[in-house]
Formats: structure tokens, sequence, C-alpha cells
């Protein structure tokens, strides 16, 4: 902070609290109250250019007794409470903060380092605003979110189209649902009896009339999708 910036700040500080002024009888204490304080908010800024830091809110906070803290009432603030709020500021904004990969070579540790550090310290310090790669993969963009409910999964469409060969029975269903079409393993299969949610069987049958296999089909018997349409057409009646 300039010398300017600490005489404004000690000047509103004045202002809301009565106390502060009558601790100086002279000339001499005014002084020497600006130099303590100059010095120990030297390396503080007064604002930082994204809004994030006000160093006049520091002192409004104090005074309204936020964050718990009741000094207040028995004190004027002192330039370690200003300290205080600008580590706890500093810690904030690293906390959001993910290291991006530095220019330098990687097998170049000494420049490596210095240009991590130097990017550390100037977010922690305001001089840079934090890297939040976070915020990508938070779940609050549009544009992904808009995506996953146009395809009701994280599987992009064309690794689906390749799984499909693998799981016949899955594609059926998603193509019927996709196509507008009621889902044929809602509903109970009465031509082969495979229960909801699972496919069709294709039971081979010994002449005496005994199973001999009983092997999951791709496509649902036609009777299922008659089934499920008269659903889907009561549902949507409903
Ligand atoms: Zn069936």
């Amino acid at each position: 902070m300039r010398l300017r910036e600490t005489v404004a700040l000690l000047d509103r500080v004045g202002t809301v609290d009565g106390r502060f002024y009558r601790q100086l009888t002279d000339a001499s204490s005014t002084e020497e109250l600006v130099t303590r304080w100059a010095t120990a908010l030297e390396e503080i800024p007064a604002t930082l250019p994204d809004g994030s830091w006000d160093v006049s809110r520091v002192v409004r906070d104090y005074y309204e007794c936020r964050r718990g803290d009741n000094s207040a009432q028995y004190r004027s603030i002192e330039p370690h409470d200003i300290l205080r709020a600008w580590a706890r500021h500093c810690d904030a904004r690293m906390q959001r903060h993910t290291d991006p990969i530095p220019a330098a070579d990687p097998d170049d540790l000494p420049a490596f380092l210095a240009e991590l550090r130097t990017t550390r310290t100037a977010v922690a310090t305001g001089r840079a605003a934090p890297v939040e790669h976070r915020a990508l993969t938070g779940g609050s963009n549009p544009d992904i979110e808009a995506r996953l409910r146009a395809i009701g999964t994280c599987i992009p469409p064309h690794t689906r189209t390749e799984l499909a060969r693998f799981r016949p029975v899955r594609a059926v269903r998603e193509a019927a649902v996709v196509a507008g079409q009621p889902d044929p393993l809602s509903v109970r299969c009465d031509w082969c009896q495979a229960p909801e949610g699972r496919p069709c069987r294709s039971r081979r049958v010994r002449p005496d009339g005994s199973v001999r296999s009983n092997a999951p089909r791709a496509t649902p018997h036609p009777s299922r999708v008659d089934l499920a349409t008269a659903q889907h057409g009561r549902e949507a009646a409903a």
C-alpha cells in the first residue's frame, strides 16, 4: 500500500471508530501512527484488479464483527488484523489454484521450479488470477450438460455404435428409446417368460417337449413389443 492509501485507510478507521484518534495526543504520535501502519502494510495491496480484495472491506468486516471475531468491542483495528485477513485471502486463492504446466523444459529443473514458484507467488499475492481447472469438470458447464442430456450417458455416440455389436440386446433397447418407441424390455415377455429388464430367450425344444437350450435373443419376441406398445399407449393416455 502506498502512503496515500494508508492515510486514507486510517481516515476510514477514524470515521467508524471514535477511540482511534483519541489515542493520538500530538502531531508526533500522528506521524508515528502513520509510519507504523505504512511499514506494516507495505507489502499488501489496497485492492486487487479482480475485485476479490479491498483493504477497506477488511476494516468494515472488522467493525461489523464478521467471522465471529468480536475484537472490535475491546480495541481498535490494528495492522496485524489486516495482515491476518490478507494471509487468509492468499490461502483461499491458492486453494482455488491448480498449477498449470510450466512452459520451461522439465529437464531444466531449476528453470522449471522457478517458473512454478513465480506463478504461485503471483497468484498468492494477487498479481495473477488462480487457474481453476476444476471449474471445467465441476458439472456447471451448460454445453457439457446439454450433451449429456441429449445422449443420456457419458459414452459418446460413436463409441456406443462401436459397442453395439458386443451388446446387441442393449443396442436394440436403446435404438427403440431413441426412435421414441416403447422399450420392449420394460415388460415381461408372455411368450418366453423373460422377466422385466431381461432379454427374450430362444427356447429350443426336443421332440418330447423338454427344453434343449435357452439362448438370449438380440431382438425381443413380437408379442412382447406389442405388449410394451400397448402399455406405453396407456401411460401416454393417462
Ligand atoms: Zn420373449
